[in-house]
């Protein structure tokens, strides 16, 4: 997904309060947007229906969603770091001047349509537009171009976190601080850290996720790369102990070729095998060729990857554990039958 405006925001308001990478530019367009509708009137004496058609000019979406987000009242259900569980997390909403709510500028009617009567309604609008953005920005912003949220947990304890907003060359906004972190807000490696053998991994994944959270998406996607090589080390090494594959003809392969390896020998998921033919390419493309911006862009879902592939390897290494014990159990219950 990729988030360069504000509106691109629009339903993942907790994403860019909570987990959106800071120090990240967020465009706020002021072109104008319209809509239209049209109405019914009365039949002319030819019996031709007169239709009033209304084109309604309205502030950007960009500024639409500014004044939703900070001005409406908000209660909805996150993950709380300090209850570790999700719950209602409230917001109050900043009060602003009642003649900034509404976002229709103006609406130019008509039944024939002139283009420069269009043409006044439209810059009209546009003039007026400005005017309130500078208005509006002066209420959310203040002098220092600054806002605060504040947000409150709906536990008994009522925690407390808030986001920072810098205003940029009045048309950009950047997260520029929030507490609890990023990573505070992110719990979706815990259950990995309790069952992965290589604590190696959820470190470099930790790792991975600061970088992203402080807009390095390049040095993000090398920890991504390296805890994929590693878990195909992983794979090789149990395989080798089993005698399924040789060292020496395994490390000469390339990345690909080994998952290829793994695959047939059945020592690596389904879905890794899967996306083999493309995770790889990605990630060292990442690493060599790729900017911060694409390397941000591409990262979830990179990271949403690297976790499936963990999932797997838990669930397999979690049934390998109970095939075996099983298999032991069984065969103590016959060789304890009767003869
Ligand atoms: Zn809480």
């Amino acid at each position: 997904m990729q988030f360069e405006r504000l509106s691109d925001f629009s339903g993942k308001g907790s994403y860019l309060l909570f987990s959106f990478p800071m120090y990240t530019k967020i465009k706020i367009d002021m072109n104008i947007d319209t809509s239209y509708d049209a109405e019914f009137i009365d039949y002319d004496n030819d019996g031709v229906p007169n239709v009033l058609h209304n084109i309604n000019f309205l502030e950007n979406k960009d500024v639409r969603f500014l004044k939703k987000l900070v001005q409406e009242e908000k209660n909805f259900f996150h993950y709380c770091p300090f209850c570790k569980k999700e719950l209602p997390i409230i917001y109050k909403g900043l009060e602003l001047d009642n003649k900034l709510s509404s976002s229709l500028l103006t609406t130019y009617s008509y039944i024939y349509s002139m283009s420069e009567e269009f043409e006044i309604y439209e810059e009209d609008a546009i003039k007026d537009a400005a005017k309130r953005f500078e208005e509006l920005i002066k209420q959310i912003f203040g002098d220092n171009g600054l806002l605060q949220m504040n947000l409150e947990c709906t536990s008994k304890d009522k925690h407390k976190f808030y986001v920072i907003f810098q205003l940029i060359d009045n048309h950009y906004i950047m997260k520029t601080g929030q507490y609890p972190s990023i990573l505070d807000f992110d719990d979706s490696l815990k259950e990995y850290k309790k069952v992965l053998k290589d604590k190696e991994i959820t470190k470099e994944l930790t790792n991975a996720e600061i970088l992203k959270t402080h807009n390095m998406g390049v040095g993000a996607f090398l920890y991504l790369r390296r805890i994929f090589e590693k878990l195909i080390l992983e794979q090789f090494t149990q395989a080798n102990h089993a005698g399924a594959l040789e060292e020496k003809e395994f490390m000469k392969a390339k990345t690909k070729e080994k998952v290829v390896m793994l695959s047939e020998k059945g020592y690596i998921s389904k879905y890794m095998a899967d996306i083999n033919p493309y995770i790889y390419d990605i990630l060292s493309q990442g690493v060599h060729q790729l900017d911060n911006r694409e390397c941000n862009m591409y990262y979830d879902t990179l990271r949403e990857a690297i976790l499936l592939i963990l999932e797997e390897k838990v669930e397999i290494d979690r049934k390998e554990k109970v095939k075996k014990k099983t298999k032991n159990e069984l065969n103590k219950i016959h060789s304890n039958l009767p003869q």
